[in-house]
This record gives C-alpha cells, sequence and structure tokens, in this order.
C-alpha cells in the first residue's frame, strides 16, 4: 500500500478530513488545504454525533471545561453504573468511542470533551452538557482567550431545545456562558442541584478539595439531569475510586494517609491538594516549569515539612526555606521513607510535585507507581 502525502490529494468531493485533536488547526497546513476547499475538518466525535441514529436509543453527557475534566467525567459515569444503568466512558479519556461495542438502549455514552475536540465536532446534541470552568490554557492554539471561550461555548450551542446545561460560574468567562445560555431558554435544569443528596463531602474519600467540590456538583446536576434517583448519585459519590495519580489514595499506614498527585506537574494543579488536608508532609520537585513556587501559597499554612527531590530540587529547598522546614532528599525513595518518619498519626505525606518528571521518570505515571512502590516498601 502507498500512503499518499494528504497535501498532495485534491480533496474536491471530500465530505470531510478527519483529524486527531492534536493537530493545530491554526498551523497545519492541511486544515489550511480543507478551507480552501470547503471540506469540513472534524474529528472522531463527530463521527460518532453522524452514527447516533444508527444507535439504540441512549443518551450523551459531554464535560468540558479547562480543569477537572476527567474526574467529573468518571465520576457521572460511576455514578450511572451504580445506578445500573450501562455507561461507557469516551472522548479525551479511556479508548476511542468508535472502537467500543455500542450500548443496549437506555445506556448513556459519557465524553470528556477537550476544547480541540469541540472543534472538530458540529453537530453532537448533548442530552446533558457540563461546563466546569475556563482559565487560561493553551493560548498557542487560539486567537485569543476569548476564542478559547467561544470553542467551550459551542458545546451548548449544539444543544436542542429542552437539553440540560450544568455550568460552573465560578469565574467570569464561564459565567457570561452561563448567562447566554440562560437568555436563549435553552436549559431549564440550569444550576439546578439535587435536593435530597448529602452534600457533606467528608463522606466522598475520592473527591477531597474545593475543586473536587465542584467537579462532584456538576456530576451531581448531570445525573440529576438524567433522572438518576438520589439513592444511587449518594452510593456513587462515596464510592467513587477516583482516577490515579489525582490526589489518589494509596495507604493509610500507622494513622499516616499517603496521598499520590503525581498528575500535579505545575505549581497551580498542586495548591488544591495541599489545601484538601490539614497536615501535609509535601514532597515536590522534578523538572520545573517555573522558578516559582507563589501559586501554591494558599496551601503553605496546612504544611508541616516540605522534602525536595530531583533537578528543580535544590531552587525550590531555596524558595520554600524561611517559610516552612525544608529537607533536601534528592531522591523519591528517601523522601517517602524521610516523610514517614516524620509524619504523627492524622498527618497526610503527599506526592504533589509541581513539576515535570523527566528529569528522574518515564512520565508521570512511573513517577507515581514509584511513590506507590516506595510507600509499599516502608511495610
Ligand atoms: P483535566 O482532565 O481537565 O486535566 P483532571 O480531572 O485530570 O482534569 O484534574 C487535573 C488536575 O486539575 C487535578 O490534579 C487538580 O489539581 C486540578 N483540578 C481538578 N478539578 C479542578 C477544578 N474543578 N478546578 C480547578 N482545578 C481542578
Amino acid at each position: 500500500m502507498t500512503v499518499a502525502d494528504p497535501l498532495e490529494i485534491d480533496l474536491t468531493g471530500f465530505a470531510g478530513v478527519v483529524v486527531s485533536p492534536g493537530v493545530p488547526l491554526n498551523k497545519h497546513p492541511i486544515a489550511a488545504k480543507a478551507r480552501d476547499a470547503g471540506v469540513p475538518i472534524i474529528g472522531d466525535i463527530e463521527l460518532f454525533a453522524q452514527a447516533r441514529a444508527e444507535l439504540p436509543p441512549h443518551k450523551v453527557v459531554g464535560i468540558t471545561g479547562t480543569n477537572g475534566k476527567s474526574t467529573t467525567t468518571a465520576l457521572i459515569h460511576h455514578i450511572i453504573e451504580t445506578a445500573g444503568i450501562p455507561a461507557r466512558l469516551g472522548g479525551n479519556i479511556g479508548l476511542p468511542i468508535l472502537g467500543q461495542d455500542p450500548l443496549p438502549e437506555g445506556g448513556v455514552y459519557v465524553l470528556e470533551l477537550s476544547s480541540y475536540q469541540i472543534d472538530l465536532t458540529f453537530g453532537l446534541d448533548c442530552d446533558v452538557a457540563v461546563l466546569l470552568n475556563i482559565t487560561p490554557d493553551h493560548l498557542d492554539r487560539y486567537a485569543g482567550f476569548e476564542a478559547y471561550a467561544a470553542s467551550k461555548a459551542r458545546l451548548f450551542e449544539m444543544q436542542s431545545k429542552g437539553h440540560a446545561a450544568v455550568m460552573g460560574i465560578a469565574d467570569a468567562p464561564s459565567a457570561e456562558i452561563a448567562r447566554q445560555v440562560a437568555v436563549s431558554g435553552r436549559s431549564e435544569d440550569l444550576h439546578k442541584i439535587a435536593p435530597g443528596v448529602c452534600m457533606d463531602q467528608s463522606r466522598w474519600p475520592a473527591l477531597q478539595g474545593p475543586h473536587n467540590a465542584q467537579n462532584a456538583l456538576a456530576a451531581i446536576a448531570a445525573c440529576e439531569a438524567l433522572g438518576i434517583d438520589k439513592e444511587a448519585i449518594d452510593k456513587g459519590l462515596e464510592t467513587f475510586p477516583g482516577l490515579p495519580h489525582r490526589m489518589e489514595r494509596v495507604a493509610t499506614k500507622r494513622g499516616v494517609l499517603f496521598v499520590n498527585d503525581s498528575k500535579a506537574t505545575n505549581a497551580d494543579s498542586t495548591t488544591p491538594a495541599l489545601s484538601a488536608y490539614p497536615r501535609v508532609h509535601w514532597i515536590l520537585g522534578g523538572l520545573a516549569k517555573t522558578d516559582s513556587l507563589e501559586a501554591c501559597r494558599p496551601g503553605f499554612g496546612h504544611i508541616v515539612k516540605a522534602y525536595t527531590i530531583g533537578d528543580a530540587g535544590e531552587l525550590f529547598a531555596s524558595l520554600l526555606e524561611g517559610e516552612m522546614p525544608v529537607e533536601r532528599s534528592g531522591t523519591l525513595e528517601a523522601a517517602v521513607k524521610s516523610a514517614a518518619a516524620n509524619a504523627q498519626p492524622g498527618d497526610t505525606v503527599l506526592l504533589s510535585p509541581a513539576c515535570a518528571s523527566f528529569d528522574q521518570f518515564k512520565d508521570y505515571e512511573a513517577r507515581g507507581q514509584a511513590f506507590r512502590d516506595a510507600v509499599e516498601a516502608l511495610g
């Protein structure tokens, strides 16, 4: 088989060009070529949307936002399955949706949608669409912040009248979209949070911290809109196992909780974890993305001691000295040993590195696994 160079192909008469969400539409020549030929550029979610009429009757929940997408998508999927309803995860999480077996009648497809995926989707009418938040990110692929926010808003523009919208309003751009959708009258279920569902966050072990309160509320509202009963929602929140490497509870030893938050690869994403526990032994460092830890300051009051590792170890130790006790541990293994020896019952040993992993590990998953192994080796 010969593979043609896509840039050499005459696109006249093509129904569409299917690209991966990784292709930057503002830079890649295939995007310009398709636009010039008047051919739509689509992704796998659009193909799924076009195939829906062939599937047994079902519902679709779409989740977008700058942060919290994976957690909220997995949580909604878990609650739906807890209610005994067949469900599939797809989009930006797990297996591609087109590679999975179709659901029987009454099933729910739960799709995590990055803004890149929404940009490639034109006809996905979500029964429930969820927007968590919009903060500056990925701006290299958009003309500006407004264009990025507008991309997320399209998830609601594709919905039929009467379908539900669940919207975070904690940041100004999301609140603006919520206002516009409310005025359009498209969503009768806006901001509806289930009365009767237990709102005690301390009963949701895998959903700690203020950011997870937002994710949980969005999931509750989405599941309410799907008509799931309150008992299943309560049970789903309590039994949600969480996602690996995101504030993942690895073990409790001698009353000390060990938490793997290896996915927190910058200072911003570390902050929620620091604030989620009262007394934290904080393991941080790796390949630094910034030379400041100021974004983490709101969590500093919770830290008993910091243990630095990797390339950024020296820099981070010097930034934190004077603010809190600091140990230059060097390796993750040494940091876990030391933190475990210092921690008292009720304390938390937290790997939330605020750094990329590539100086000492293959990726953040390998770093998280090394943390689990080091905790297990403590005996
Ligand atoms: P995403 O799939 O959007 O990247 P994840 O659920 O994987 O989001 O969470 C990634 C990190 O983002 C978490 O470790 C946490 O630090 C942060 N985070 C999660 N939910 C939120 C939220 N609702 N608001 C702000 N930050 C969040």
